[in-house]
């Protein structure tokens, strides 16, 4: 998919709305519109990258303002102190639905075991 019809490469340029609480030049951060805990945000580099496989590994400055915006939004929603998740999903066997790289950060209650696998698979 090219960079103009990705869904997130558009949030970031202005063209679809969203429920903003980051940005900078660099990355920008806004409220599922699907929230699947009580605070549950997607944080998106603005530089169009398919999935984690894809990180240009050259680019550090961007892992390092990625990992900043998480710990100023999580000091920002409260989340800091009292727990949050991350979750990048990456391919089809996590369900990435959204090939525009994106960190989920969840939080809000309690949110059980990482993960449920059905072990009879
Ligand atoms: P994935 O399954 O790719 O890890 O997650 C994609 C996420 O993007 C889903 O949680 C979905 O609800 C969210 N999403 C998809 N389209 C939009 C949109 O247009 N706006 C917002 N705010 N979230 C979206
Ligand atoms: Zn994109």
């Amino acid at each position: 998919m090219s960079a103009s019809q990705c869904i997130f490469c558009r949030i970031s340029a202005g063209e679809i709305p969203c429920r903003q609480v980051y940005a900078t030049s660099t990355v920008l951060a806004f409220h599922d519109i699907q929230p699947q805990a009580p605070t549950h945000i997607l944080l998106i580099p603005r530089l169009h990258i398919a999935t984690l496989n894809d990180f240009p590994i050259e680019q550090r400055g961007l892992a390092a303002d990625l990992i900043a915006a998480t710990q100023q939004i999580v000091r920002d929603l409260g989340l800091a102190t009292r727990g949050y998740r991350v979750i990048i999903n990456t391919n089809a066997d996590a369900g990435q639905e959204v090939f525009h790289l994106h960190w989920h950060i969840c939080g809000g209650q309690p949110l059980g075991k990482m993960l449920t696998i059905n072990r009879a698979q």
